[in-house]
């Protein structure tokens, strides 16, 4: 499962970071970010990150928890 965010969407409440903080991140920008495997805040659909089985219930809490429905999910 790979798992990417439309900053453009995000309200920057922080609760996907709050819930998953090993798959996202608030940038400086204020908004949420996927984390890439080099340490750096992935940027919409271009910079998807992949889940580790271990995380995907809770990329799948936070996506379903998130106010602006801008988390998405790909296989
Ligand atoms: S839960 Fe959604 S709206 Fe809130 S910070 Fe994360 S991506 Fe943005």
């Amino acid at each position: 499962m790979k798992v990417w965010i439309d900053q453009d969407l995000c309200s920057a409440d922080g609760l996907c970071s709050d819930t998953c903080p090993a798959v996202f991140a608030m940038g400086d920008d204020g908004v949420a970010h996927v984390l890439l495997p080099d340490g750096t805040l992935g940027d919409g659909r271009e910079d998807m990150a992949l889940v580790a089985p271990e995380r995907e219930r809770d990329v799948l809490d936070a996506k379903a928890d998130c106010p602006a429905d801008c988390i998405f999910v790909e296989d």
